[in-house]
C-alpha cells in the first residue's frame, strides 16, 4: 500500500480519465427517457408542418367581421368542414366560413379561427357543416386561434442537443420530428462481486460469525440506479486464487468492475495485490470516511474499484467514484449531486484528517426556507440504515475539526438527481 492518500476529488478525477464512452445503440425514442441523446437530432419537417387551428370552431376573414356587434351582426355562408382525416382544400372567399377543428390545417384565405361557442349556427343539416349559416357578433383579430407553421421548429433545425437528456415531452418532439429511433450510449455493463469468508447468500441462516452479504445487493441496486447494467458474479472466500479467478471472468465480459471486501490490508486481503499483477494501480487510499481503504485501478485494461466491506464505506465508495464514473459511460455530462448548504443543528467533532461525510438529513423550514442539517447518530460505517434514511452527506473538509451548532455545511444531495437545481 502506498504512503499518498489522495483526495476525492483527485480520485475521481483518476477514475473519470480511465474510463471511455459506451458505443452508441439505437431505442425507440420513448425508451430512451432518462437518458442522454449520443449524438444531435434534427426535424426533416417543420414543426407543425402547417398552419393549424388552436380551436374547434370557424377559419373566416377578418375583414368580414370588422364591423361585427351585437347590433350589427354579420352572417357568413359555411362552405366545408375540416375534422380528422378530412381536409378542405379549397379557399376561403369573402363572406365565407370553414368549419374547422383543432389541430387542422388553416384553409387558404382564413386568417383567424373564431371558436364554436360564440358563434351562432342555423340552417344546413344541422351539423355546423357546409350548408349552414353561422353569426357572428364581434369581429376577430388576424391571427387570432391560429398556430403558425414551424412554431416548434423549422425542417433541419437541431431540436435535441447531443447530452441532452430525454424527457416523455422530448420523446414525443423527436418522434413529430422524424426521430422515432435516437441514438444513446448503452448501459455499461458493471459487475458486483462481494469478497468474504464470513459471506452467506441472502437465502441462508447465519451460522455464528457468517453475515448475509449486504454489499451484493446494495452494489447491484446503485449500479441500477446510476444507469448501469448490473451483473452479480456472487460470493468469494478470501482465497487468493478464488478472487482472481472471479475478477478474470468478470473483466472479460464487463465494462467496469466492483468488488467489495478484501481491500485494506488485513491478512486476508488480496484485491489490491490481484490489481497489482494483473494490471495496474492507480491509486489505493483516498483522504475519505467512510472508505478509506479503496483500490482503484485497470485489470486487463477494464477499470476496477475495489471498495473496502464495510457496508456504509461501500455504498458511499460507489456513489462517490463509481456512480459519476458510469454515469460519464452512458453519456451523462452533468456528474455532481447537487450541494447544499444548510446549517447544522448540533455539534460536529472530528479528530482525524479527513474529508468527512456524515450521514444526515437536510430539512427546509417551510416558513423561512432556512435549510438545516442533523446527522444520524451513529456513523459506524457497518450500518446501512443510517444511510438508507439519510438524505444527504454531511461534509466535513480536510483541515476542519468539525462543526459548531448554527455552522453552515456543504451537504452532498443523495437524494436528487445530479444537475437539479434546490
Ligand atoms: P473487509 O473490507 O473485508 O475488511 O470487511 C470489512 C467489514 O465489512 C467486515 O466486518 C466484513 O464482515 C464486512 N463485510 C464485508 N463484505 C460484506 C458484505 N458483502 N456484506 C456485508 N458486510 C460485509
Ligand atoms: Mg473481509
Amino acid at each position: 500500500m502506498s504512503e499518498q492518500m489522495i483526495s476525492v476529488e483527485k480520485a475521481r478525477a483518476i477514475v473519470l480519465e480511465h474510463i471511455h464512452p459506451m458505443p452508441e445503440e439505437h431505442l425507440e425514442a420513448w425508451r430512451a427517457v432518462g437518458l442522454p441523446l449520443a449524438a444531435d437530432a434534427t426535424t426533416d419537417i417543420d414543426l407543425s408542418p402547417f398552419a393549424n387551428s388552436a380551436m374547434d370552431g370557424y377559419a373566416v376573414r377578418t375583414a368580414d367581421l370588422a364591423d361585427a356587434s351585437d347590433a350589427r351582426p354579420v352572417t357568413l355562408k359555411v362552405t366545408g368542414h375540416e375534422a380528422a382525416g378530412h381536409v378542405f382544400t379549397g379557399e376561403v372567399s369573402p363572406g365565407e366560413a370553414v368549419r374547422i377543428m383543432t389541430g387542422a390545417p388553416v384553409p387558404a384565405g382564413a386568417d383567424a379561427v373564431v371558436k364554436y361557442e360564440i358563434v351562432e349556427v342555423t340552417g344546413g343539416d344541422g351539423s355546423g357543416n357546409e350548408g349552414a349559416l353561422a353569426t357572428f357578433r364581434a369581429p376577430a383579430k388576424p391571427g387570432e386561434n391560429i398556430r403558425e407553421a414551424g412554431l416548434e421548429a423549422h425542417a433541419g433545425d437541431v431540436i435535441m442537443h447531443a447530452g441532452e437528456v430525454v424527457t416523455a415531452a422530448g420523446a414525443g418532439l423527436l418522434t413529430s420530428a422524424g426521430v422515432a429511433e435516437v441514438a444513446v450510449r448503452r448501459a455499461p455493463r458493471v459487475g458486483i462481486l462481494s469478497v468474504g469468508t464470513e459471506l452467506v447468500p441472502p437465502t441462508e441462516q447465519p451460522q455464528r460469525g457468517q453475515i448475509r452479504d449486504a454489499n451484493g445487493p446494495a452494489l447491484m441496486a446503485a449500479a441500477l440506479d446510476a444507469d448501469a447494467e448490473p451483473r452479480f458474479f456472487g460470493i468469494v472466500a478470501d482465497d487468493e486464487d478464488a478472487i482472481a479467478q472471479a475478477v478474470l471472468e468478470m473483466v472479460e465480459s464487463c465494462d467496469f468492475v466492483v468488488t467489495s471486501g478484501g481491500a485494506s490490508a488485513g491478512d486476508y486481503d488480496y484485491i489490491e495485490a490481484l490489481v497489482q499483477r494483473e494490471g495496474e494501480v492507480l491509486f489505493d487510499r483516498i483522504s475519505m470516511r467512510p472508505g478509506k481503504a479503496i483500490t482503484f485501478g485497470l485489470v486487463r485494461g477494464v477499470p476496477f474499484l475495489g471498495l473496502s466491506g464495510n457496508p456504509a464505506a461501500a455504498c458511499v465508495g460507489f456513489e462517490m467514484l463509481a456512480r459519476p464514473a458510469i454515469r460519464a459511460m452512458r453519456g451523462h455530462t452533468l456528474l455532481e449531486r447537487p450541494l447544499e448548504r444548510a446549517r447544522v443543528t448540533h455539534n460536529v467533532r472530528k479528530r482525524q484528517e479527513r474529508r468527512f461525510y456524515d450521514r444526515a438529513r437536510v430539512a427546509r423550514d417551510p416558513e423561512t426556507g432556512e435549510a438545516t442539517v442533523t446527522e444520524e447518530r451513529s456513523q459506524n460505517s457497518a450500518l446501512l440504515g443510517t444511510l438508507h434514511r439519510a438524505n444527504c452527506l454531511l461534509m466535513v473538509p480536510e483541515g476542519l475539526q468539525g462543526y459548531t451548532a448554527g455552522d453552515e455545511a456543504t451537504c452532498v444531495r443523495i437524494d436528487l438527481p445530479e444537475g437539479a437545481e434546490l
